[in-house]
């Protein structure tokens, strides 16, 4: 269960990347911030995989939310983590990540991928995928649900944090969106007792990215992993 925003193109930022990583359902040991290549991100110490993370090569962040239905036995962090190393680009990490799910031995989940130019969110159900691209779009909400699969399990609760934090979208500031990491009710998007760790990607123009993570409820604060 997680709650992700990507956001691009916008008056502030060229790039934001938002998100609560929620427990899995999978047994959980623990999680903290790696440097792995030249990928950062939330690693899962049992899947060994990331939940979350960008690239600094290739300026891409991207994180997996999962959706209850289909049990794969491979792990969805582990691609991601492969695919955030070897992509040149988000269309690229995406591209690697739609051709390996594909082959349905992956459990159910949803993956954002985000950089300057693109904003790509991949649904994957056993063999199933749907990929939605377009370039105009400059802000993407994810939680635990599909929009264009017609499988896997919808949450109420995924559907009203989906919901809450769409009301963001005409002002992506460093400052809107961890007020909003930081919610506690109606719906929470801080989940006490399920968030697990927060990570965030905040690019300005001409500047060096951003990354502030947090490994434990995200309002009790953000540490800044520097580059
Ligand atoms: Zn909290």
């Amino acid at each position: 269960m997680c709650s992700i925003i990507a956001a691009n193109g916008q008056k502030e930022l060229d790039l934001a990347f938002f998100e609560n990583r929620d427990r899995p359902k999978e047994t959980f040991i623990g999680n903290d911030i790696r440097k792995i290549g030249e990928v950062i991100g939330i690693y899962d110490l049992r899947a060994r995989g990331m939940a979350c993370g960008y690239s600094i090569k290739s300026g891409t962040a991207g994180g997996v939310a999962n959706i209850l239905g289909y049990t794969g036995n491979k792990s969805r962090g582990v691609l991601l983590l492969k695919a955030l190393q070897e992509g040149k680009s988000a269309d690229d990490v995406a591209n690697i990540i739609k051709t390996e799910v594909a082959l349905g031995e992956y459990g159910s989940a949803t993956y954002v991928l985000c950089d300057e130019e693109s904003i790509i969110n991949i649904e994957s159900f056993g063999r199933m995928t749907h990929v939605s691209e377009n370039r105009r779009r400059k802000f993407v909400v994810t939680t635990n649900h599909f929009h264009n699969l017609r499988s896997g399990k919808k949450p109420e609760n995924s559907v009203l944090r989906e919901k809450y934090l769409e009301r963001l979208g005409s002002k992506i500031t460093e400052e809107s969106v961890l007020k909003l990491a930081t919610r506690h009710r109606d719906p929470a998007i801080c989940r006490h007792g399920r968030t697990l760790a927060s990570f965030a990607v905040f690019k300005e123009q001409g500047e060096k990215p951003r990354i502030l993570y947090s490994l434990e409820e995200p309002c009790k604060g953000y540490k800044e992993f520097s580059v």
